[in-house]
């Protein structure tokens, strides 16, 4: 019997509870609709892993690439909207510190850093004046207290398939079936499996302790130079998580040569085949050339994130389905506006809100 069954069923059914699944359901209950909001927890089944499973992603506005600066630009005031749990609970500004070479000079998103702050950090001369740390699980949960204040409905489960019959969709879960008029996936890089064109990249972050640090002031950085072919960039959240005699720092690789992971290979990666990734030893050298005060008992973490050919976010259609997927490694600090802008093709109340450059068009899908 459906545990999951409603009278008339939903106008929309989200597929994934991450920072774009949250974000499309919010949008989309906004406008008056009755929303179900279905979502994994991660690693249930070994199989339903999520990319933002850790406790920071970095907030800043410049990359270098005025696309992902607008977008960043159009989530802040929506993240600073979110009521009742306030954009405090899940993002802390600090300073984030970047190479000269990476601003456009199109915008004044970063200026000349006021102080040399961290030592490890001499060589990067700007800060970006949006600097922030995202707890990605607190974004999400704020996110859907927002949603459930405004008639959200919301369930964890997995959806094991789902199928239009009559115009309507009949979504298939592990805990009952319903119906919808619509169904949106925001299902990350478990979208891989029914797209062609996305793909999964895997990756492994370090922590790494320095014993007597002191956690606080925070900083981040990005240094697009790390002086090794091995990596395009290294990022790091410098000291930021106190624990018992010191302070861990956080560091992610942008790989020259990205891990690219079949969809039946993603369990596999968070379930140890990590270990093996290429890159694994010139990350702890680079971490060892940075600075050699770190505790040699390091912890890493697998993940892992869809990446478009475009490096851009995409919608597909099929039918009254819609896949919103390509997070590129940059989606939360953008995901609000990311999903506005996708959601801003179907529904014209939220045309006016999107700058055109933003929005999306919907492309056939093709398995
Ligand atoms: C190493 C790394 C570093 C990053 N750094 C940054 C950063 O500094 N700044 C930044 O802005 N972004 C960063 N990101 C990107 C950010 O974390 C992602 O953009 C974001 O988490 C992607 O959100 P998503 O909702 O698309 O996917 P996910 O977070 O993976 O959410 C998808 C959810 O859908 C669920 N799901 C899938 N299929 C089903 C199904 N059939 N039924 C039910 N549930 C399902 C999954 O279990 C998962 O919970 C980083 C990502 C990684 C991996």
């Amino acid at each position: 019997m459906s545990l999951l069954m409603t009278r008339g069923g939903f106008d929309d059914v989200v597929v994934g509870n991450g920072l774009i699944g949250a974000a499309a359901a919010l949008e989309i209950v906004r406008l008056g609709r009755r929303v179900c909001l279905v979502g994994a927890e991660h690693g249930a089944a070994g199989r339903w892993f999520s990319a933002h499973f850790d406790d920071s992603r970095m907030l800043r506005l410049q990359h270098g690439d005025g696309y992902w600066e607008a977008m960043t630009r159009l989530n802040l005031p929506l993240m600073r909207d979110l009521k009742p749990q306030p954009v405090a609970s899940f993002l802390t500004p600090v300073v984030v510190r970047l190479r000269a070479s990476i601003s456009t000079g199109e915008t004044a998103s970063v200026r000349q850093r006021r102080s040399l702050g961290n030592d490890l950090l001499q060589a990067l001369e700007l800060e970006d004046e949006a600097g922030g740390i995202i707890d990605p699980l607190a974004y999400i949960a704020a996110m859907n207290a927002q949603a459930r204040v405004l008639g959200l409905v919301q369930h964890s489960a997995a959806v094991l398939g789902v199928s239009e019959v009559g115009g309507r969709c009949q979504v298939e879960t592990d805990r009952g079936t319903f119906t919808a008029a619509r169904v949106v996936h925001a299902s990350g890089f478990h979208a891989a499996e029914a797209l062609s064109g996305l793909q999964v990249v895997g990756k492994v972050l370090l922590f790494a302790r320095r014993p007597h640090a002191v956690a606080g002031p925070k900083e981040c950085f990005v240094d697009t130079q790390p002086g090794t072919v091995a990596f395009s960039d290294v990022y790091g959240f410098c000291d930021y998580r106190r624990v018992p005699q010191g302070a861990v720092t956080k560091l992610g690789f942008s790989e020259a040569r990205p891990v690219l992971l079949e969809p039946s290979q993603v369990p596999g990666w968070f379930s140890g085949g990590w270990q093996r990734h290429p890159r694994l030893a010139d990350m702890l050298a680079w971490l060892r050339d940075w600075h050699p005060g770190f505790d040699p008992q390091l912890q890493a973490r697998p993940c892992a994130f869809s990446v478009t050919p475009d490096g851009r976010p995409a919608l597909w259609r099929s039918g009254a389905q819609y896949w919103l997927a390509g997070c590129n490694g940059m989606a939360a600090k953008c995901c609000q506006a990311l999903a506005r802008a996708a959601l801003a093709a179907l529904e014209p109340a939220l045309w006016t809100a999107v700058p055109p450059e933003l929005r999306m068009t919907p492309v056939p899908r093709h398995a």
